[in-house]
């Protein structure tokens, strides 16, 4: 299978993408994730994109759409399918996606909304902290760690993204309000849509995501 996992920054998009794609045994690709790395590594698409994303924009399509349907062509993505969290995030990118995938003879099979409201949204991102060394993700309210500061599962510091503060996070929930908001239209239309209630526990979200899933094949 191929699904989709839609949701707004902070909605525990990437927690719960992990979670099911463990539970499902699919590959989880996260294009935020995709261009830490690249960014990280120092490679031509990391430098291009680091302007974007510290100030809470989108990549540009072309990059965007580039550097995923590079990345999810590798034969094991193709051969076990993909569990894909951050892309598409706008139409054009949703239609490069269906006509990459057409051309190795897949296609989606499930599009996932985790619906949060938005000032739950804004709360949930202005506490979240997350480790320097794995990405593990904590919230001063809602999941502290036992340590201030401390990674509570491997001992690193924890540090606040540039684009979950101030201006950036009201920029980034506009975004998504504004834009790929549409992309529900576009799944529903292709009867491929299941919106799940992500204002919920982790668990509880988990539970209604795998059931979700059953429910698109
Ligand atoms: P995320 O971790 O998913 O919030 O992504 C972090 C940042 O990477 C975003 O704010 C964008 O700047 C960039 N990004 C990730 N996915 C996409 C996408 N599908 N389209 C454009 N930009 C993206």
């Amino acid at each position: 299978m191929n699904i989709i996992l839609l949701g707004a920054q902070g909605s525990g998009k990437g927690t719960q993408a992990k979670r099911l794609a463990q539970t499902l045994g699919m590959h989880h690709v996260s294009s935020g994730d995709l261009f830490r790395k690249a960014s990280e590594a120092g490679t031509e698409v990391g430098k291009k994109a680091q302007s974007y994303f510290d100030r809470g924009e989108l990549v540009p399509d072309d990059l965007t759409v580039a550097m995923v349907l590079e990345h999810i062509s590798q034969e094991k993505y193709v051969r076990d399918g993909v569990l894909l969290d951050g892309f598409p995030r706008t139409i054009a990118q949703a239609q490069a996606l269906d006509q990459g995938l057409l051309r190795v003879g897949r296609f989606i099979d499930c599009s996932l909304y985790l619906e949060v409201p938005r000032e739950e949204l804004l709360h949930r991102l202005s506490g979240r902290y997350i480790c320097q060394a794995n990405q593990h993700v904590y919230n001063i309210d809602t999941n502290p760690p036992k340590v201030p500061g401390i990674c509570d599962l491997d001992g690193s510091e924890l540090y606040q993204r540039a684009d979950d503060q101030g201006s950036a996070i009201q920029k980034r929930l506009d975004i998504f309000f504004n834009e790929t908001i549409r992309l529900l239209d576009y799944y529903e239309q292709q009867h491929k849509l299941k919106t799940v209630n992500g204002n919920h526990n982790i668990e509880q979200v988990s539970k209604d995501l795998i059931h979700a899933v059953k429910a698109c094949k």
